[in-house]
């Protein structure tokens, strides 16, 4: 196993003894494996993205199916009429919120690129390309991470509640490290190529194994070297 992992952050990281190529191998192993599945169009990746903020990917998905099926386009949903698309998406929660900013972020794209196509992000140096993203409301780092790294197989980190959670119990980062600092720290520890499947088997282990309330340390292949186990 590789030695201490140290927090870029200048905050102390309580220290495992797992790097990430450790963890992804151990939870790519424990989990078969981290195939990029959910490739959408990345515009489409936008408006999910705002769908999916605080609720569940059941909710998300069925809002934005609504969506599409009412609509047929994007372009056509950037024109309707802002209390008909809530009542669309109200099976998402917070529609009243969502529903303006994915109006209000389509005409803005709209009105920069003279269309919704956004891939020309993938041509941008990274910083660029979330920096573009990080303008549009209701954007912040997790879901430019989200659009860049599964829509536009950039290497950008995406730090949801389980990615923030299982990497402070390993002590990937420190305890005071805010989640916005998250995803630097973490994005830096790995190779681009690593950053997808890094995120994929933090995620996936805090879904599974170390749940929020009572994580599973009994039978989690990282509890030898984790300084949270119980
Ligand atoms: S040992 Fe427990 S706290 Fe540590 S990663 Fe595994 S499940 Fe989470």
């Amino acid at each position: 196993m590789s030695s201490n992992i140290k927090s870029t952050s200048g905050l102390e990281c309580s220290g495992s003894n797992l790097s990430p190529t450790d963890i992804i191998d151990i939870l790519g192993t424990e989990y078969g494996g981290f195939e990029h599945a959910r490739r959408i169009d990345p515009i489409e990746e936008v408006v999910y993205t705002i769908l999916s903020q605080h609720t569940s990917d059941h909710n998300s998905t069925n809002a934005f199916e609504k969506l599409m099926r009412r609509y047929g386009t994007l372009k056509a949903v950037a024109r309707a009429d802002v209390s008909e698309i809530a009542e669309t998406i109200s099976s998402g929660g917070l529609a009243r919120i969502k529903a303006p900013r994915i109006k209000t972020i389509l005409n803005l794209i709209l009105k920069k690129c003279g269309s919704l196509d956004i891939s020309f992000l993938s041509k941008l140096p990274l910083h660029e390309a979330k920096a573009w993203l990080r303008d549009l409301p209701g954007i912040g780092p997790k879901s430019a991470g989200v659009i860049l790294c599964f829509s536009l197989g950039m290497p950008a980190m995406a730090v949801d509640t389980h990615v923030y959670r299982v990497s402070k119990r390993l002590g990937l980062i420190g305890p005071r490290v805010n989640v916005e600092d998250a995803h630097e720290i973490l994005e830096n520890m790995v190779s681009p190529d690593q950053v997808y499947p890094f995120h994929a088997a933090l995620i996936t282990h805090g879904r599974r194994t170390c749940k929020a309330r009572i994580p599973n340390c009994a039978q989690c292949k990282l509890a030898y070297n984790c300084p949270s186990r119980k």
